[in-house]
């Protein structure tokens, strides 16, 4: 696709990513059959290649209507289209782009909704507060106590984790403790950026970002083996923190050392012995989350973890499209997310599995929304004390 960028912008760094990633597209038009909100609407702004036309047109004329701030934000940065893409766009990074040159032209009201949600939820002590009515299941098993007989690793709560489904890292650290790793655990207001950066607050963004890169780097300093993450929403943010910045920024080789250290806790289990952690032979269904499989780039590691500990998992149709969750857009896209999380709960009850389970917390939430079965993230089956093993 051939881009003429205003030279004032054409020689930005934002400017030139923009320019590269547009001219990697071929108009194939392959991406359309994978995007979930162009399979709703039918509509070709709605769909990947839609969107990079219109990003493309605002960067080269300042072009943007309210009608392309409705199809921007429509997208749920799913990033299936990237999966399906012979030719390697970055699409997820021009939306970004896309999205700040946006945000200027907002309406008034919608600035206000977004910076309330993120002041909000950036703040443990107001999250906490809901808890009573928000908490989605609490903690179901003793904590383990275990000498160390392996390294060390740092487990990312989340800003949100521990007030709604603290079981989730409850059970992570008794499953690492439990294989003999010491687990040491960032505070709840160390967040990992996504909130900030997916709505457009990139300055807030950097900021803490930067401030974990330190922390995060003195640690693997100090002899610190991974960072884990059990949501995969943050696994993925912190994993693409090098495309944040410029590659002469001092932080930039500070964010590939901490990307290359950090995996989701499938990635890190499977090169694990995991013949001390228990088995059940349980039918569920797996949600794969957008993050985990078309962001972090791994599809089915989960699914045959899961098959290998004797889960029986059932096939689940359309399983490469988003539940409608995606962060922040059941809240600002309510009626489009709504549709794709009944049509998820469709494909995923049509076996009639006793479990739901998944591996990001906002999935785990939206679908339960829709579904009377259970729905865990999937290291709540592995606790390792367990009365603990009813589902
Ligand atoms: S599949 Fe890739 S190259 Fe083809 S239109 Fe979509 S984004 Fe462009
Ligand atoms: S990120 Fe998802 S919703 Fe957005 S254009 Fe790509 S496939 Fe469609």
């Amino acid at each position: 696709m051939q881009t003429k960028l205003p030279k004032a912008l054409a020689n930005t760094a934002h400017g030139k990513k923009a320019a590269d990633i547009l001219s990697s597209c071929v108009h194939c038009g392959f991406c359309l059959a994978t995007c979930p909100t162009y399979q709703l609407t039918g509509n070709e702004l709605d769909s990947p290649r839609g969107r990079i036309y219109l990003i493309k047109s605002a960067l080269e004329d300042n072009q943007f209507s309210p009608s392309s701030i409705k199809h921007l934000d429509r997208c749920l940065t799913c990033r299936s289209c990237e999966t399906t893409c012979p030719s390697g766009v970055k699409y997820s990074e021009l939306v970004g782009i896309g999205r700040e040159l946006i945000e200027n032209k907002r309406p008034i009201w919608q600035k206000v909704a977004r910076y309330g949600l993120r002041q909000f939820l950036s703040k443990p002590a107001l999250v906490n507060l809901t808890k009573p009515f928000t908490q989605h299941s609490a903690i179901q098993s003793p904590v383990i106590e275990r000498l160390a007989t392996k390294g060390r690793v740092l487990l990312l709560t989340g800003c949100v984790q521990p007030t709604l489904t603290p079981n989730t890292n409850h059970t992570t650290k008794n499953v690492l403790t439990t294989l003999g790793y010491q687990v040491e655990q960032t505070s709840q207001q160390s967040c990992c950026g996504a909130l900030d950066h997916h709505t457009s607050a990139s300055t807030t963004a950097l900021i803490k970002i930067k401030d974990n890169l330190d922390k995060w780097l003195a640690l693997i300093e100090s002899g610190l083996e991974m960072i884990i993450s059990t949501a995969s929403g943050c696994g993925v943010m912190v994993k693409d923190y090098p495309t944040l910045f410029e590659t002469d920024d001092a932080y930039y080789q500070k964010a590939i050392t901490i990307s290359k250290h950090t995996k989701d806790i499938a990635e890190f289990l499977v090169e694990q012995d995991l013949s001390s952690l228990p088995k059940k032979k349980v039918k569920i269904a797996y949600h794969a989350p957008c993050t985990l499989q078309h962001g972090q780039k791994l599809p089915n590691l989960v699914e045959g973890l899961l098959t290998k500990l004797g889960y029986e998992l059932t096939p689940i149709t359309d399983s490469h499209l988003c539940c409608g969750s995606a962060g922040t857009y059941s809240i600002f896209e309510p009626s489009t997310s709504k549709q794709l999380r009944d049509n998820k709960v469709e494909n995923l009850t049509q076996s009639q599995p006793e479990l739901i389970v998944t591996s990001n917390i906002g999935c785990q939430l939206h679908i339960s929304k829709g579904t009377g079965i259970p729905v865990k993230h999937w290291i709540e089956l592995l606790d390792c004390s367990a009365a603990l093993m009813e589902v």
